[in-house]
């Protein structure tokens, strides 16, 4: 199928391996099944990544492929490579979408695009959820009316130390009685972003079908429009301004030089 949007779900994949009630729920690790809810879009080619994989699955091949990179982190946040994160952070000023999932708020390519703290405060009790689509018309909520409940799940809860998201698609109440702002966009350079708040390891939230086509629909959404970014800061010669110019006054560089001005 032509022109199919391609997606890499990556996953620390630390919990599942080491806890039995994560093993169970997720046997095949939470990115596989994260991989597979997307798969059931025939216009998705979907691949994973692990944190253990070399360069953390995230080569710069790999990432030049990939239009939507979806993020499950939690316990091993501290353990991506600095370069990785870089590499990760270039890609979406150019133009790939990235979706952060769950306790990825604390995730280091998350917390660099939004240039705060990304705290919030949480409580672990199996309570109820219910998501409320703030926005009918977006591509994110696409097929949910009105809202959609998770049985059991750990809260989150305001205040969430974001920037002011550029749109609000789910407001999430929870039975304890906190309320949250579950899906958030903003825009970094040319890329998308789209952070969603289900996802707590220990319940089987990347089985509930409403979770799975929000996720399919935030990849149409975040997957890129158009030409890349090309964003290497190149410089325009004189000789090469659209109007005639004639240099004036003392110059700091050489003609043509590249690099950091
Ligand atoms: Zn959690």
């Amino acid at each position: 199928m032509p022109n199919r949007i391609r997606v890499t779900v990556w996953g620390e994949n630390v919990h599942e391996r080491k806890n039995a009630i994560v093993r169970e729920i997720y046997p095949e690790g939470m990115h596989n099944c994260i991989a597979q809810g997307l798969a059931e879009d025939r216009a998705l080619s979907v691949r994973t990544a692990t944190l253990q994989q070399t360069q953390h699955g995230l080569t710069k091949s790999i990432l030049a492929e990939t239009d939507v990179l979806v993020w499950w982190g939690h316990a091993a946040h501290a353990k991506v490579r600095e370069a990785v994160v870089e590499r990760v952070l270039g890609r979406i000023w150019e133009g790939m979408g990235f979706i952060a999932l769950h306790s990825s708020h604390y995730s280091k390519v998350f917390k660099r695009l939004m240039g705060t703290s990304c705290s919030l405060t949480w409580r672990e009790a199996g309570e109820r959820e219910r998501l409320w689509v703030c926005n009918p018309g977006h591509r994110i909520t696409r097929g949910i009316d009105r809202c959609f409940e998770i049985e059991n799940a750990e809260m989150y809860g305001e205040p969430f130390a974001i920037p002011t998201p550029d749109e609000v698609v789910f407001l999430s109440w929870f039975e304890g009685g906190e309320v949250f702002r579950s899906g958030c966009t903003w825009k970094r350079g040319n890329g998308k972003i789209f952070y969603f708040r289900p996802g707590h390891e220990i319940y089987p939230v990347y089985l509930n079908p409403f979770v799975r086509l929000v996720l399919r629909n935030a990849v149409h959404w975040a997957a890129p429009e158009g030409q890349n970014w090309i964003d290497s800061c190149p410089n325009n010669p004189i000789e090469e301004a659209h109007e005639k110019l004639v240099a004036k006054g003392p110059r700091l560089h050489k003609e043509g030089e590249k690099g950091f001005r």
